[in-house]
């Protein structure tokens, strides 16, 4: 049969990932002569070959591309042309400056690890990387991603590793970051200040040591500082934390290997494929209860039973696993509590030299800084909480022209997020913009962003908070037309351009605390709402929050607040063992603070209620990190309960009789875990009776669930069930934070969509 042609277009991240070399051993394969060349949005590929041998091109392109690949699209149409005698890439030069796309940080390959053992000028390399792995996002200043513009540039190839570089078919074909012993970068060991070794295998000697004797580590990774200790070690993880200034919070584990994660925790199939990606993200996990030893040291997850995972995925935690007795590390961001984490080799040493046994750099710079990952298997499916090494700067495909758009994102947990075309590009996780460390990396990532994704700002979205610094920032940032959207109608938006939705559906946000045009603080909203705009139907009732903020971090003030409401000055005199605790002259303060309406506001937040029920339960009096209430309640929840408290619903949804019947419950003495577990079960079925006459009164069938309360997998699955299981289409996020870390992508969807109709 005579020969055919066809130009094929390949879109999606397919640059920075080996996939050029891949088109070209394909059509080498497959006896194929034409070209494969990248543009600003695709890689395009000419062929020429039999109508058989074209067909196997195309299937290998989908399902053998490299794993870092993400395609979204390959469309193939028959040409004429004249055929070409070989098979080409085209040069680099043809590299457009208009590249958006950049590939996240990949962890290291299989190959790579290979090349470790072998003897060569890779043997025990830290840095060993081809262009099927290593640093991508956290290495690059600018585009097109070439050496040039990364921090390799200080790093001349050796002929050795610039022969491979050249070499179309060699795995470092291209890979930008390659190195070798003899010219890439390199480890170093600081003790005290004082540089002990250059070398590595003495370095991870001195480190194993120094772990296995107790000691905490402080070790450069790849999109910042780690702190690291063996996880076994009670005294070790005690130390770490107040070493970090009274670090509250889990800390994540990096395990061995998969085996020795499944002998702590239990996985399922999609828990491992997570685990193990080319992401490798922190994978949140139920804690097996073992009575055999060694055991996980108790305070490294604060009493929880979830656990926050990880595997090795740079080079040197392999060859650090290698030298290591133990089967698992802390390995927690290297910083102090709510400050973002260290990247710079100099304010690593004057932070921590005098504070860890060691400190392990490298000088390699980190231009993007990145915190690892973390992501939870819910319903089946990955979840990201937040969102940074190994997913960032992928970008969110939209349908909507986000052209030019700049959203600043919420106060707490923030991520920003740029608009170039219909790609909305959301910012690493940057945290907490409340000290000045964090408000410094807040306003640089976003210079950096729009740097590097050539934005040209036209509009700027906010959030509705007027003292938000993230407002502020959209504020002062320049001279645009400014959207404010209300906060839990950037949760529903957000979701819904995950989910490419434009049109009216039903909103449930479920959240902490959100600006309410009414003054108030929301946080439980069912609204019926498109992209441009939200009807608030109803909402939680509202409750005094005694003292403001200081009542989030101090649950017990709301569960004194609940106990007014619900029973009057008369419930000092329940039967219950949370008032035996509490200070009753603190106890009269709070009332007197109700009763004056002094530094009460008040709010609809489901996460407040939640705290009320914790702490009631005594799971939290003051929590020492941020929805530990929630947390705890979700974690003694016992599945086979199907009984639930009541409620009313009426112009709000009144929770007075669920808190009359916890305290009963509590009263006659049963237990935490059947409270808890009746008490989530109410909170699904006011979910669903509320949604249920919506629906009547809406003729709307699309459910679309956000809000921070979303991470708690027993509520989200079983919603998601009830819902389902009445005919309602239940849209719920994945790839975006469903905490305010997905916030900035709301805010950008509705900017777009009223500027599309032009409402602004
Ligand atoms: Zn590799
Ligand atoms: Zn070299
Ligand atoms: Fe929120």
């Amino acid at each position: 049969m005579d020969d055919q042609s066809q130009q094929i277009i390949v879109t999606g991240l397919v640059q920075g990932v080996g996939f050029r070399p891949f088109v070209f051993r394909m059509a080498k394969l497959f006896e194929l002569t034409g070209w494969v060349q990248n543009t600003n949005e695709n890689v395009k590929i000419q062929v020429t070959g039999t109508p058989r041998n074209l067909e196997l091109f195309l299937h290998s392109l989908k399902k053998e591309a490299p794993v870092a690949a993400m395609i979204e699209a390959i469309t193939a149409v028959e040409i004429t042309t004249q055929p070409f005698t070989e098979f080409k890439i085209l040069g680099s030069h043809d590299v457009s400056e208009e590249i958006t796309e950049i590939s996240p940080d990949i962890a290291v390959c299989e190959a790579c690890l290979r090349d470790i053992d072998q003897p060569g000028n890779r043997e025990d390399y830290a840095f060993v990387n081809c262009t099927n792995c290593g640093p991508r996002f956290t290495i690059i200043r600018d585009l097109p991603y070439d050496r040039a513009k990364t921090t390799m540039q200080s790093f001349a190839m050796c002929p050795a590793c610039r022969k491979e570089y050249n070499t179309v078919l060699d795995r470092r074909f291209h890979a930008q970051p390659t190195a070798c012993l003899d010219c890439g970068p390199a480890y170093e060991l600081y003790a005290k200040n004082i540089r002990i070794s250059t070398d590595i295998a003495a370095i991870l000697n001195h480190v194993s040591l120094s772990i296995a004797n107790g000691g905490i580590v402080l070790i450069k990774g790849l999109g910042g500082m780690h702190l690291a200790c063996d996880a076994f070690n009670e005294t070790s993880v005690e130390r770490l934390r107040n070493l970090k200034n009274r670090e509250g919070k889990p800390f994540a584990v990096m395990f061995r290997d998969l085996e020795a994660v499944k002998y702590y925790a239990e996985t399922d199939a999609t828990e491992e494929q997570s685990l193990t990606s080319w992401r490798r993200p922190i994978v949140l996990l139920e804690k097996k209860n073992k009575s055999g030893q060694p055991i996980l040291a108790k305070s490294l997850n604060a009493g929880l039973n979830l656990l926050g995972v990880m595997l090795p995925y740079l080079p040197f935690h392999y060859l650090l696993f290698r030298q290591l007795k133990t089967a698992a590390i802390v390995l927690t961001s290297g910083n102090f509590s709510d400050e973002p984490i260290l990247v710079d080799n100099q304010s690593a040493l004057e932070a921590f030299a005098s504070l860890a046994d060691l400190v392990v750099l490298h000088n390699r710079d980190i231009y993007n800084r990145t915190d690892d990952s973390v992501v939870r298997i819910i319903g089946g499916k990955e979840r990201v909480f937040r969102r940074s090494r190994g997913y960032v700067p992928a970008p969110v495909r939209t349908d909507l022209d986000t052209e030019g758009f700049v959203a600043f994102g919420a106060e707490l947990t923030n991520c920003f997020c740029v608009g170039k075309g219909q790609k909305a590009f959301l910012s690493q996780h940057i945290g907490d913009l409340q000290g000045l460390e964090t408000t410094l990396f807040y306003e640089a990532t976003i210079a950096q962003f729009i740097k590097l994704f050539r934005i040209k700002p036209t509009m700027l979205a906010v959030d509705l908070h007027p003292a938000y610094i993230s407002t502020q920032a959209g504020m002062n940032f320049g001279d645009f037309p400014i959207v404010h959207v209300q906060h839990h109608h950037a949760h529903i938006a957000s979701c819904m351009a995950e989910h490419h939705l434009d049109e009216k559906v039903i909103g449930v946000a479920l959240d902490g605390t959100g600006y309410g045009p009414d003054g108030h603080t929301w946080g439980s909203e069912f609204m019926v709402c498109d992209l441009n705009d939200f009807k608030r139907v109803t909402h939680f009732e509202y409750i005094p929050l005694p003292g403001g903020d200081l009542a989030t971090e101090e649950p017990w003030r709301i569960a004194v607040s609940y106990l007014y409401k619900v029973f009057g000055a008369a419930f000092t005199e329940l039967e219950i063992p949370f008032l035996k605790k509490t200070d009753p002259e603190k106890t009269r303060l709070i009332i007197a603070m109700i009763d004056k309406h002094v530094n009460c506001p008040l709010t609809s937040g489901a996460g407040r209620l939640f705290d009320c029920v914790a702490a009631l339960l005594e799971l939290v009096q003051v929590a020492s990190f941020q929805a530990e209430g929630p947390m705890r309640l979700e974690a003694i929840i016992r599945k086979e309960t199907r009984d639930t408290y009541l409620f009313t619903r009426g112009e709000t949804i009144c929770f007075d009789e669920t808190i009359r019947g916890i305290a009963e419950d509590i009263r006659q003495g049963l237990d935490a875990s059947a409270i808890s577990t009746k008490f989530h079960n109410t909170i699904i079925l006011a979910i669903f009776e509320t949604v249920n006459v919506m629906r009547r009164s809406e003729g709307i069938s699309k459910v679309v669930l956000s809000g921070g309360v979303f991470q708690n997998k027993y509520l989200l699955e079983q919603t998601t069930e009830l819902l389902e299981k009445n005919n309602l289409e239940v849209y719920s996020h994945a790839i975006v934070p469903t905490n305010d870390g997905g916030i900035a992508l709301g805010q950008l969807a509705v900017a777009s969509k009223r500027r599309e109709i032009k409402c602004v």
